[in-house]
């Protein structure tokens, strides 16, 4: 079961049924809503359900937000004066811990009557995960089973990873973070949703505030130095925020990595070596959104990210990364925030980049032409064949292959945008050495 949202319920320790209780809200029409209710089972379901005493309205609709983000419109009907909705999600994956604001509205011609918003906690509740918690400074720690002592670790590391990446960034960690951790890998990869790599090891939704750690994921070092990892990413998001875009991955993730140990010595030498290699280095360009997924490619994206951080704090101090934030917080693109970090152009950067690695900037590369299809594909009855022309006719089939390659190139171009999403939200990064362990 879902437990009450921290707006109406701040300290609840177990997973109780959520119910959330609104009075009647009455419209000028006489109708109004009453019996406000949540619930919601993590990977199972959400279902929401009120009553309406009135006339009936013309329609019913119920406002759905996920985390802040993702507003949905529910069409509901009213039946005997009860409304009720459920969402599925077996097969639609939620963050736990997102926070889920729910209100109804009803319309009847031009008059509106909206509930009060309420909000449901969509919690990791799986059979097995007694939840404890604990506020350790600016965290809120969660952890089962014999995990307390390491919970708290990480709620004390948390504080002093967010007090530096602050002070990198010129910007304080705008609200307190949840840390949930995770035993098994099991609860760890249920917990992270279906899309998770297999090297991820932790994970943050920085716009949810939560990190979700795995105990697995490795040494005691590494969880710890992971953990500061995720919290600077949370901070970033924070010193960054403005509503037209995200900054770009390799930043993000320079940063965060940056902050591991205050410097880009062991990225370097990777970079170094793969600028050596047949396939060389990536554009920066290739980086500003999803980073490969290949071992090879992830790993030299954290590292030119991070050698690039490095390159501009040692090249213009602290002072640039605080004042690169600022820049995207009144909504610059990325090449004007670093130009208004830095007071040289990104281009500049980038040459001095590559130029250190003794290499040239890659160039882009153009995509080949598409063959000709070699799928025979029979006559059809009732097509007319097309006069001779002086024009080159297409090969058999070729029309329908261009609006199959349209109808994928679309599929494509949604899942990449919905992998995208996903993997730029949780910030993950593989563990260190590479591994999956
Ligand atoms: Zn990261």
């Amino acid at each position: 079961m879902g437990r009450l949202s921290r707006v109406t319920a701040p300290v609840l320790l177990s997973g109780l049924l959520a119910v959330l209780v609104a009075a009647p809200a009455p419209s000028r029409a006489g109708g109004g809503f009453g019996d406000l209710q949540a619930d919601a089972t993590f990977g199972v379901e959400m279902t929401f359900s009120a009553s309406w005493t009135g006339a009936p309205p013309d329609r019913v609709e119920l406002l759905l937000g996920f985390g802040g983000e993702e507003r949905l419109v529910v069409p509901v009907e009213l039946v005997s004066g009860q409304l009720a909705y459920r969402r599925d999600l077996a097969d639609g994956y939620v963050p736990p811990n997102t926070s889920v604001a729910y209100r109804w509205r009803a319309v009847s011609g031009a008059q509106v009557t909206l509930s009060p918003e309420r909000s449901l906690l969509y919690d990791d509740d799986r059979p097995g995960l007694d939840w404890r918690q604990a506020q350790v400074g600016s965290a809120m720690v969660h952890w089962y089973d014999a995990n307390e002592t390491i919970a708290r670790r990480f709620g004390d590391l948390a504080g002093g990873a967010a007090d530096a990446a602050a002070d990198l960034l010129g910007h304080p960690l705008a609200d307190p973070i949840d840390i949930f951790v995770y035993d098994t890998r099991e609860d760890f990869q249920g917990a992270v949703g279906p899309g998770a790599r297999e090297w991820i090891g932790a994970a943050t939704y920085p716009h949810l505030r939560t990190v979700y750690m795995w105990l697995g994921a490795g040494s005691t070092a590494y969880l710890e130095t992971t953990l500061g990892h995720e919290v600077t990413h949370v901070v970033f998001h924070d010193a960054t925020a403005n509503p037209f875009h995200e900054p770009a991955t390799w930043l993000n993730e320079g940063v965060a990595t940056w902050s591991e140990v205050g410097n880009a010595d062991t990225e370097r030498d990777l970079v170094s070596l793969e600028a050596r290699s047949p396939d060389g280095l990536m554009a920066f360009a290739a980086l500003t959104d999803q980073f490969p997924i290949d071992a090879r490619g992830a790993n030299l994206a954290y590292a030119q990210g991070t050698t690039m951080v490095d390159l501009i704090i040692h090249d213009f101090g602290t002072d640039a990364m605080a004042a690169i934030a600022e820049a995207y917080r009144s909504g610059a693109t990325d090449e004007d925030a670093i130009l208004a970090g830095t007071g040289v152009s990104f281009e500049t950067l980038r040459g001095e980049f590559f130029a250190a690695f003794g290499v040239s900037e890659p160039e882009p590369v153009e995509p080949l032409p598409l063959g000709r299809s070699d799928v025979p594909i029979p006559p059809q009855a009732g097509v007319v064949e097309p006069a001779p022309s002086a024009e080159p006719q297409p090969a058999p089939g070729e029309s329908q292959d261009a609006a199959w390659w349209l109808i994928i190139g679309f599929v494509a171009l949604g899942a990449v945008f919905f992998v995208t999403v996903v993997v730029r939200s949780r910030r993950a990064r593989p563990p260190a050495g590479g591994g999956d362990s």
